[in-house]
């Protein structure tokens, strides 16, 4: 498939021209964006040396011949050779932490994603289909963008619209904690209006917006939110979370049609029992959508005690998959969706710096403050109280039906 990035990078043939000239290269990534970059770098003449990943379950392994080594092991067996980082969103913290280690010979992998034409069947590793590809790699590319130029302007990957803390399955294991409420209830619209309309003029961009509850589909003015948040130009995509149960009528499905609008479906196989028609529907409609079928989650739909030191706390931040998941509810925007929904529980202490109150600061107070949480956080009180989200996490079956709301700790 070929790929070409919508970002702009500086000139990729500057960085490939020198890399050709050391003797190989140490790819710090096995995910899906390390198996791609493996192979682009191979197609590009570049020596792959070996590999290296914060999943402990990878070391020692080998991806293609090439063997995947610790991050402590890169200095001492291989010196200066550069470092690629080639990690969905956590290149900030990896980057943090290879210089922790004395390698400072590092690069961001936007040079080998600005232009793809690799063939994906050679590549077993890659699990992402061709749309998930795109989305995926685009969001790398917007994300490392916005942090070289973070002093200049504010582009935020994403933010979470928890819509209404009702959903039509109730997951055990839910990641946003939706099955340990009693009373859920939905976000009053005005004031999520307000709040939309407050973080988009305050944002210079944000590439996905995503309506999320629960079930978004269950909350009743999803299309009049749908069709407010495209009046606004300064996103790339809407995108529509849903578990594939509600399939929505008429009068909603002609909102959705909007080129900007994509439906990401969980497809957890029987309970998922609308799939294929809201498939089909989709379809016919020609609105962008993606199903996947989703069998095993980690283990992190609970509140925990911990007593982990502070750095600790740094690296479970760091090397988790949505520590930049801005997420509003309720009129206060959190960093991610684990702390708001533990928050809004009373789950955990309210911890102040963390919580923005949307509606309490003018437009230049909110800027620094979205920037100091989304730039400069090193972990959140949330994480105290959370697993984690990172590849160390246990697995567990995804979307097992608890029979009632269940019961929690408080920790706060
Ligand atoms: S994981 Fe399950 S309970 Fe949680 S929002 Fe999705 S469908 Fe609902
Ligand atoms: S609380 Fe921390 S570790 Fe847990 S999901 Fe949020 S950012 Fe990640």
């Amino acid at each position: 498939m070929i790929y070409v990035s919508p970002y702009k990078t500086d000139d990729p043939q500057i960085v490939y021209n020198q890399l050709s000239k050391e003797d190989g290269v140490i790819v710090f990534g096995t995910g899906n964006c390390g198996a791609i970059a493996q192979l682009a770098l191979k197609e590009a003449n570049i020596n792959v040396i070996a590999l290296s990943d914060n999943n402990m379950h990878r070391w020692g392994t080998k991806i293609d011949g090439v063997e995947v080594i610790p991050p402590e092991k890169i200095k001492s067996d291989y010196g200066k050779l550069p470092v690629l980082i080639a990690v969905d969103l956590n290149f900030p913290y990896i980057r943090k932490q290879l210089n922790g280690l004395g390698i400072t010979n590092v690069f961001d992998c936007d040079f080998v994603f600005s232009k793809l034409d690799i063939d994906l069947k050679k590549c077993e590793q890659v699990t992402w289909s061709e749309t998930r590809f795109k989305q995926k790699i685009d969001l790398y590319m917007y994300s490392v963008l916005a942090h070289k130029n973070k002093d200049k302007t504010l582009r935020v990957d994403s933010i979470d619209l928890m819509l209404t803390e009702k959903c039509s399955l109730k997951c055990k294991d839910c990641a946003n904690l939706m099955q340990l409420y009693t009373k859920p209830i939905d976000q009053d619209f005005d004031v999520l209006i307000k709040s939309i309309d407050k973080f988009l003029n305050t944002v210079d961009h944000c590439r996905e917006i995503r309506l999320l509850g629960g079930e978004p589909m269950m909350y009743k003015k999803v299309d009049l939110v749908t069709e407010h948040i495209l009046k606004f130009k300064n996103f790339d995509q809407l995108k529509i979370n849903t578990n594939g149960t509600i399939i929505p009528n008429e009068k909603k499905i002609k909102v959705f049609q909007d080129e900007r609008v994509f439906f990401d479906i969980s497809n957890y196989g029987k309970i998922s029992r609308n799939v294929e028609g809201l498939v089909k529907l989709l379809e016919e409609k020609n609105i962008a959508h993606n199903a996947a079928r989703v069998t095993e989650w980690q283990d992190v739909g609970k509140i925990v005690k911990t007593n982990r030191t502070e750095q600790l706390n740094k690296e479970i931040f760091g090397n988790c998959c949505i520590n930049r998941g801005i997420t509003l509810l309720h009129g206060k925007l959190y960093l991610c969706p684990f702390s708001a929904n533990a928050t809004n529980l009373k789950a955990i202490k309210y911890a102040d710096e963390e919580i923005l109150n949307i509606d309490m600061y003018s437009k230049e107070e909110l800027i620094k403050k979205i920037h100091k949480l989304y730039f400069e956080t090193e972990f959140l009180e949330a994480c105290k109280s959370c697993n984690g989200r990172d590849h160390n996490v246990k697995r567990v079956e995804a979307a097992l039906q608890a029979s009632e709301p269940i019961k929690y700790e408080v920790v706060a």
